[in-house]
């Protein structure tokens, strides 16, 4: 809870100190000086950090497995009926042992408005926004992708709102890599006063 400070308390009581004094002005300038001193809050985006969103983020899609491996998804199209979009396709198909799977799975992320309406619709908990989101392409048709790709999409941590090490990595094009999937809290660092 936010707690007034003294000169702030003094200031409510005796206007007029506040006005002589240009206590307003103090104020300020403590909380930049305070700064100087405190640890940096800048962010070392990409070359050496990266900030790991909240689970409730909506980020790039990805598809929940069984254990075996196997999707969990059963191909019932509700997710695409729901999409305001239209830019999930599902074609189903009957697997060996006679349960019904996607036999395509695509989305097209460069025509998704991130809404989240799919996964709420989803049976199954199969289809799923995740955390990631640096996924940009230099060209649009490049932005659909399918079934394989997309259980192999990074999906959710526990935790969230932090800043994990991360490398720039130039050389098969821009890729940020980051190996901790939580990392230490950054709000803590932000004073607001
Ligand atoms: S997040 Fe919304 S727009 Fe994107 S695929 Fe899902 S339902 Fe469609
Ligand atoms: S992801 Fe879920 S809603 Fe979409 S087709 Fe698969 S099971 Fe149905």
């Amino acid at each position: 809870m936010y707690k007034e400070n003294f000169l702030e308390r003094l200031e409510k009581k005796h206007k007029w100190v506040g006005v002589t004094l240009f206590l307003d002005l103090i104020d300020g300038l403590s909380l930049t000086l305070s700064y100087l001193f405190s640890k940096t809050v800048t962010m070392r985006y990409p070359d050496k950090e990266k900030w790991v969103p909240y689970p409730r983020f909506r980020g790039h899609h990805f598809l929940r497995k069984h254990d075996d491996g196997d999707t969990r998804c059963v191909a019932c199209e509700l997710c695409a009926k729901i999409c305001p979009c239209y830019c999930i396709k599902v074609v189903p198909y009957e697997d060996d042992k006679g349960n019904r799977r996607p036999l395509v799975y695509d989305v097209n992320t460069a025509r998704c408005l991130f809404c989240g309406l799919c996964e709420d619709a989803c049976p199954v908990e199969a289809i799923a926004l995740g955390q990631f989101f640096e996924f940009s392409r230099y060209e649009s048709g490049h932005l659909k992708v399918g079934r394989d790709e997309l259980m192999k999409m990074p999906g959710k941590t526990e935790k969230g709102g932090s800043i994990v090490k991360a490398h720039l990595l130039t050389g098969d094009g821009v890729k940020i890599e980051a190996k901790e999937r939580e990392g230490y809290n950054w709000w803590k660092f932000v004073r607001r006063r």
